[in-house]
């Protein structure tokens, strides 16, 4: 007999601690496949949706959008992968493919998005379903604790990456955390330089950050010896939005990587002056997803990971909100 129900770890209600509970599994409907999960990263995302900072998620919730497992099931429809399959789970979960942003290549910003792990259920669970179309096959050479912080950390982070544009030679990075330190191995292996910043004092992520090849590493309250043409936010703190605008050189970009952060302080215009931008980058696409997954393992990047038991879920998060890890938490299920 195939079991008929499975642990997750279960939000009923936004600012409360996640809850072991055991609930069916869920059954995939057409074009999805159900998987079990092996892995699933934990991200500032799950955070903020934890909180209270992201808005009406799906009630209960499973959270996780960093998931790998291996196909356990197939419904009609499904073409892209076989039974005992490894592959992942990103946030994307969903797009219309009809809306005007998908017609015109912007799939991450759909009018009828779905997330996993925020408006659908996510890995933090022993089955997920999702649907095939948004799932990745994965590079071979990683092991399932290694890769899971790649499909959100590595994604969106790429793409934060991205919109930094093909002319920087000098990348500032604030914040070092799970996606900080896989960027910045793929800026250095594209030959950009890396400044990276961190919390004013955190030494230990500082030798962290030059050990990954950073240029120069120091607090985000210190000036770096050359100006960075281009910034990535990759903390939640809106200030640093302010502080990354000062330290940019002519014509750069500060661009966060995050879906929610603490209010931007006001600021004088001459910051902005000399055709310096501040943006945002909202989800991915599942081209980005492609191109990352294909160069990660070229550079390679090299993911570092504290794991946790399921059932610990609440603690990662914890560990995550405090700052007190070097790289990603990731569950072990
Ligand atoms: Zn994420
Ligand atoms: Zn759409």
């Amino acid at each position: 007999m195939e079991p008929k129900v499975m642990r997750a770890m279960l939000l009923e209600k936004q600012r409360e601690p996640l809850k072991l509970a055991a609930v069916p599994i869920p059954e995939p409907s057409e074009g999805q496949v159900l998987l079990r999960v092996s892995t699933c990263g934990v991200c500032r995302t799950d955070l903020h949706i934890l909180d209270g900072d992201l808005a009406e998620p799906k009630l209960p919730l499973i959270l996780g959008h960093q998931v790998v497992g291996t196909v356990a099931g197939l419904e009609a429809g499904v073409s892209r992968f076989s039974l005992g399959q490894r592959i992942g789970v990103p946030w994307l979960g969903y797009t219309d493919s009809t809306c005007r942003y998908c017609l015109r290549g912007q799939e991450n910003l759909c009018d009828n998005l779905k997330c996993t792990g925020y408006t659908l259920d996510g890995g933090f669970a022993e089955y997920a379903v999702a649907d095939e179309r948004f799932c990745f096959p994965l590079p071979p050479v990683y092991t399932d604790i290694e890769v899971a912080p790649l499909l959100c950390a590595g994604l969106i982070g790429y793409r934060t990456y991205r919109m930094a544009g093909e002319h920087v030679e000098r990348l500032g990075i604030y914040g070092f955390g799970a996606a900080g330190h896989i960027i910045a191995q793929l800026a250095n292996f594209e030959g950009k330089r890396v400044f990276a910043f961190t919390r004013p004092g955190d030494v230990e992520t500082q030798s962290f950050a030059r050990h990954l090849g950073a240029y120069w590493a120091g607090g985000s309250d210190e000036s770096p010896p050359e100006l960075p043409d281009a910034a990535l936010v990759l903390a939640p703190v809106g200030a640093l939005m302010v502080t990354a605008l000062k330290a940019v050189a002519k014509g750069g970009v500060v661009v966060s990587g995050g879906i929610h952060m603490t209010d931007i302080p006001s600021f004088p215009y001459h910051l902005l002056w000399e055709e310096r931008t501040i943006r945002s980058v909202a989800n991915l696409t599942r081209q980005d997803g492609e191109e990352f997954l294909k160069i990660a393992p070229q550079v390679p990047v090299r993911t570092a990971v504290t794991s946790y038991r399921l059932e610990d879920a609440n603690l990662a998060l914890e560990d995550l909100r405090s700052g007190k890890l070097d790289g990603a938490a990731v569950l072990t299920i």
